[in-house]
């Protein structure tokens, strides 16, 4: 029996348990570890900050194509990987040989990092990333909110910041709160939507200016209780600092011996091969294509999925794989609060309710595709 270990339930590693419980291999034991048997659907989630799901419409429940695929589970999550010995240990000690190892573990956040360039941070401020630690966390924010006005400052104007300002000013502008909570937004030195093309950052600052958010383009150096400290030196009150600042490679990968690009994600080529190991295969926002670098985002992620199922099961059975080109554009569905949002494809781009309506029927089959 060959081992192919699945490491993280990424978007795509749903897919490949979906492929293995339609038919696997006889000759394949295959392992997932994941810290959870259960997937956040980051698409979601600023649908749940909105109020438009709750936490469990948002979340792909792993536990039926874990048992219809006769994968074994295990609960942990890698600490590190020795990749010339095909070996990795979990963060309990527990250690796991591989034939063939599948990484979809996502990025991190790097917390000494900002700490660094962002004192006060780590204690004062409320991360998106991990995902399902900031969906415990919102709740406790908007119960704050229910008592009094609030100052909520998202810090990142990424597609995550933008999306998450606009449904918090949604939600805390809704008849379940007082009225005067303010929403603040932090771009750092560039304007808002700076990866979009121009007529989407038209249409995103329309939006902010119509849901009444500040846009403060400036850094945030500092956190301190009840106020964030800016580049220009000034101070901006706010009771919740909601960071949502890009992520890191995870700390793991730097001693694997993997190939890494430079700034840690595992580097693959157009296989999704490790370029250093052939025994490992990397998607989603952990790995860089060497070959074709592309931005990190779910939707990359969801299409490597079925080369990744096809190029696994190949490389287990010693077979020849097959070169996948990631998209060289992608639809990007932009949430903006209400039930309403904007649609970027390339430099064409339409916004609408009509919008909303494609991304929830699109986000909730997705969810329901796994789950069910
Ligand atoms: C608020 C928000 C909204 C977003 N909305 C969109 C959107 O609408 N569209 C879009 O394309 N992108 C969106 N993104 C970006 C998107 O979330 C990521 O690009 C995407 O999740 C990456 O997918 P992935 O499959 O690589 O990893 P992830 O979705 O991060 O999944 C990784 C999995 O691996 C597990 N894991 C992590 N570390 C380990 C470990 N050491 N060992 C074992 N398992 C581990 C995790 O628990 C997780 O289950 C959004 C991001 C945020 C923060």
């Amino acid at each position: 029996m060959k081992h192919l270990v699945l490491l993280g339930a990424g978007h795509a590693h749903v897919h490949v348990l979906e492929g293995l419980a339609a038919h696997k291999p006889r000759d394949v034991r295959v392992t997932l570890i994941a810290p959870v048997d259960a997937q956040l659907y980051s698409g979601m989630v600023p649908g749940f900050v909105a109020g438009h799901y709750t936490l469990d419409e948002c979340v792909i429940s792993l536990k039926r194509l874990i048992e219809t695929s006769g994968v074994q589970f295990i609960e942990g999550s890698a600490a590190s990987i020795k990749a010339d010995i095909q070996m990795l240990t979990l963060s309990d000690g527990q250690v796991i040989d591989y034939d063939v190892l599948s990484l979809n573990t996502g990025a991190s956040i790097d917390f000494e990092k900002i700490e660094a360039v962002m004192p006060g941070a780590r204690k004062q401020a409320m991360f998106v990333r991990p995902m399902p630690v900031f969906v415990k966390l919102w709740p406790q924010a908007l119960a704050l909110a229910a008592s009094r006005p609030l100052h909520l400052a998202v810090v990142g104007a990424g597609a995550a910041g933008l999306e998450l300002a606009m449904a918090a000013a949604h939600q805390l502008r809704g008849p379940a709160y007082p009225p005067g909570s303010r929403i603040t937004l932090v771009t750092g030195s560039l304007a808002p939507a700076q990866s979009y093309p121009p007529s989407v950052q038209r249409r995103v600052l329309r939006t902010l200016e119509h849901l009444e958010i500040t846009v403060v383009q400036e850094s945030c150096v500092a956190v301190n209780e009840g106020e964030l400290v800016l580049g220009s030196c000034a101070k901006l009150p706010c009771d919740v600092p909601l960071l949502a600042i890009g992520v890191q490679a995870p700390a793991w990968l730097a001693n694997s011996g993997l190939a890494l690009d430079e700034k840690g994600f595992l580097a693959v080529d157009h296989f999704q091969q490790s370029t250093s190991h052939a025994l490992v295969f990397a998607v989603g926002d952990v790995a860089s294509r060497a070959d074709s670098p592309h931005s990190r985002s779910g939707v990359y992620a969801v299409r490597a999925g079925p080369p990744l199922l096809r190029n696994l099961l190949a490389g287990i059975g010693s077979q020849a794989l097959t070169p996948y080109a990631p998209p060289a554009r992608t639809l990007n569905l932009l949430s903006c609060g209400s039930r309403y949002a904007i649609a970027a494809w390339g430099p064409f781009s339409v916004e609408g309710g009509w919008v909303w309506r494609l991304k929830d029927r699109i986000d909730r089959q997705f969810v329901q595709r796994y789950s069910v």
